[in-house]
């Protein structure tokens, strides 16, 4: 039994939830709040980072499920610390490039979700994404300004901080130190003359970078193309990288299970009884007949499936996977047939069971199931004196 759901909800997910809809839940989240995004919603990403660093974990999870968060902090999972939510971002977006050390070295990796159609995974697709990134300066090769030219600071005389004396209350001082604003704690700084006119001494600038997305066929929700180097530059540093998370958009007939797709596709009764022929058109937009015999019957729920038309797989896509269809009947309306009619009909039909009937049976009328007058009828508004009780409520004629 699930106690707490407090970490399910924060994901948005079911408690029943299977791994691969949490960790789909995070990903939406993770991107959508993440810092660079969102910088206001900070406390928002770490919550999310908790919730899925406990319930990504089999064991965390059945501990959180068992005892809620409380037994997640009381430990017995070494002392209940979380993570660092960038660790965990970089964890799941295969960023960071290792170790601590290794990462400080380099910019930081970038992610971006793409929405991507079931047809662009089927048939690949190339796409263009424009993205804004920090460029070392060409004017001044990311030297800030005039080679030569640096001074030592003044505010600072150096040091990059600066310390401010404050009085906080009647013979009691505190220094606070910050950075100098006035060398954004470099030390040095160009005077305004031979700083660089492009980037105003930042040493890089905004640039917009067009990215090429090949979308090879069979990729999938979720999987990541990476562009090595491509993140924000800094002078003498490595620059991250950029990554692309695909995320599948809903297809209005085909929904994608792995390999497979699965549609579903309803006939008529007559087209269930006495075989049809039918068409579906193809995510490349070939058009496949299916046929089944007269004879063959197809029940409601029946499925069926297509080899190798489901989706490609990914590195081997003449390699395909199954349409599956499921087939829903769709039941003539009442009084389809005149009456008179019917005993005809039922000569072809396969024939019924006898039912038994003795004196001692009760004869009751059978209704329909409306169950918002149920509701109120329980609840006690169901007659209201103007109309009585029969004009709403169960709809049941006693003849
Ligand atoms: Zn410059
Ligand atoms: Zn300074």
């Amino acid at each position: 039994m699930v106690r707490e759901t407090g970490y399910y909800d924060i994901l948005g997910v079911s408690p029943k939830a299977s791994a691969d809809e949490i960790k789909k839940a995070y990903r939406k989240l993770a991107l959508k709040y993440h810092p660079d995004k969102n910088p206001n919603e900070g406390e928002k990403f770490k919550l999310i980072s908790q919730a899925y660093e406990v319930l990504a974990d089999p064991k965390k999870r059945d501990l959180y499920d068992q005892g809620g968060e409380q037994a997640i902090k009381e430990g017995g999972m070494g002392g209940g610390d979380f993570s660092s939510p960038m660790d965990i971002f970089n964890m799941f977006f295969g960023g960071g490039g290792g170790g601590r050390g290794q990462r400080e070295r380099r910019g930081k990796n970038v992610v971006h979700q793409l929405g991507v159609t079931l047809e662009e995974m089927y048939n690949g697709s190339t796409r263009k994404l424009g993205l804004q990134k920090n460029v070392v300066c060409e004017k001044c090769d990311g030297y800030g300004g005039k080679k030569g030219t640096l001074e030592k600071c003044s505010n600072c005389k150096g040091k990059g901080v600066q310390i401010k004396v404050q009085q906080i209350g009647p013979g009691m001082i505190q220094q606070i130190q910050s950075m100098c604003s006035e060398c954004q704690g470099q030390g040095e700084k160009f005077s305004a003359k031979d700083r660089c006119k492009n980037c105003n001494g930042q040493k890089v600038e905004r640039k917009k970078k067009i990215l090429e997305v090949h979308i090879d066929k069979g990729m999938k929700d979720g999987q990541k193309i990476t562009f090595h180097g491509e993140g924000d530059q800094e002078p003498d540093l490595e620059p991250g990288d950029v990554i692309i998370v695909l995320e599948q958009k809903e297809h209005p007939v085909f929904q994608r299970q792995e390999e497979n797709l699965i549609m579903k596709m309803q006939i008529k009764l007559v087209e269930a009884l006495c075989g049809f022929k039918k068409t579906i058109r193809t995510l490349d937009n070939r058009t496949l007949i299916i046929s089944s015999p007269p004879g063959q019957v197809i029940k409601p729920n029946d499925v069926k499936c297509i080899q190798n038309e489901g989706m490609p797989l990914y590195r081997d896509p003449y390699e395909k996977g199954l349409l599956i269809i499921q087939f829903e009947v769709e039941f003539p309306d009442n009084h389809w047939l005149p009456d008179n009619m019917f005993p005809a009909l039922e000569q072809f039909l396969p024939r019924r069971d006898d039912v038994m009937i003795t004196d001692d049976m009760e004869d009751v009328d059978l209704c329909e199931v409306d169950t918002e007058s149920q509701r109120r009828k329980y609840s006690g508004e169901a007659y209201d004196e103007d109309d009585g009780p029969r004009s709403h409520g169960v709809q049941c004629q006693t003849q």
